[in-house]
């Protein structure tokens, strides 16, 4: 179905992001890989699957590194055609204890990179006159928790700026959405596990019951493939007028 678009996925050396690269590259898609850690590793499960893949080490809170990335990405496979906004951090502490480099670190990466990409890919996609923008937002898009001030103002600034652009957009074969997943057993969900066990004193499993009891009513974690074929339904011509949405898939998380 993707045969012939390239895919950019930001934060994709790991967790959701690596997820949803692997689903569009089985839909023929080439892809852009991007993110810290094992790179390596990364390409070779995207390669696995036949398609072209590159990776660039951009840093997502640096508007120059995103311009390099961007200009990488066209050079490497002539277009962006699909982008999708994965690259995110997590810090969990009471407002007035936030490190203010922790505030800032959050709104540049959930945030502002969104923006950086999407002002840089959008007029390739409307010359070419067909583009998906997908931002990887999150139920802290729509409701809030105590002690993530800082990612939940991103998140639910990332979910208004998805809605802005999609009206933007709106006469364009061009779509702007959002998925707002809530609990995904990635790395960044991990280390929530380790302090809740560690706070509690309990084992991890039981810490990863109490963090679904909470929040997610299913009582099961989303898995990031599950992410991914939302996002290749969302490169379907199916979602053609499919504009400015955001998707919770959260075991019921926001329906409480
Ligand atoms: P993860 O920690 O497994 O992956 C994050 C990715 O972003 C990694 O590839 C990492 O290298 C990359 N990254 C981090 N900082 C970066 C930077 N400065 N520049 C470039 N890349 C950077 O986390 P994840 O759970 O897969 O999260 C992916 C996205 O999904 C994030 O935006 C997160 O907020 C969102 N999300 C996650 C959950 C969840 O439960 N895991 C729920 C809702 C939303």
């Amino acid at each position: 179905m993707l045969k012939a678009k390239t895919a950019l996925v930001t934060g994709s050396t790991s967790g959701i992001g690596l997820g949803i690269a692997k689903c569009l590259a089985r839909q023929g898609a080439n892809i852009m890989l991007n993110g810290f850690g094992d790179s390596e590793a990364a390409l070779a499960e995207v390669r696995e699957l036949g398609v072209r893949v590159a990776y660039h080490g951009a840093d997502m809170s640096k508007p120059a590194e995103i311009e390099q990335m961007m200009q990488a990405a066209e050079a490497e496979f002539g277009a962006v055609d699909i982008l999708v906004n994965n690259a995110g951090i997590q810090h969990v502490a009471a407002v007035e204890d936030f490190p203010a480099e922790k505030w800032d670190a959050i709104i540049a990466i959930n945030l502002s990179s969104a923006f950086h990409t999407t002002r840089l890919a959008l007029p390739g996609m409307k010359q070419r006159g067909w583009g998906r923008i997908i931002n990887l937002a999150s139920v802290h898009g729509l409701v809030a928790s105590a002690q993530k001030s800082a990612y939940v103002a991103a998140k639910h600034g990332l979910v208004g700026f998805t809605k802005s652009v999609a009206l933007e957009t709106a006469t364009t074969p061009v779509t702007v959405n959002a998925i707002c997943p809530g609990w995904v057993l990635t790395p960044l969900v991990e280390k929530q596990v380790q302090a809740r066990a560690q706070a509690d004193g309990i084992e991890l499993e039981e810490a990863k019951r109490r963090l679904l009891g909470d929040k997610q009513p299913s009582m099961q974690f989303t898995t990031a493939e599950q992410l991914g074929e939302l996002a290749v339904f969302l490169c379907s011509s199916a979602a053609d007028n499919i504009r400015g949405a955001a998707f919770n898939v959260d075991g019921g998380w926001v329906a409480q």
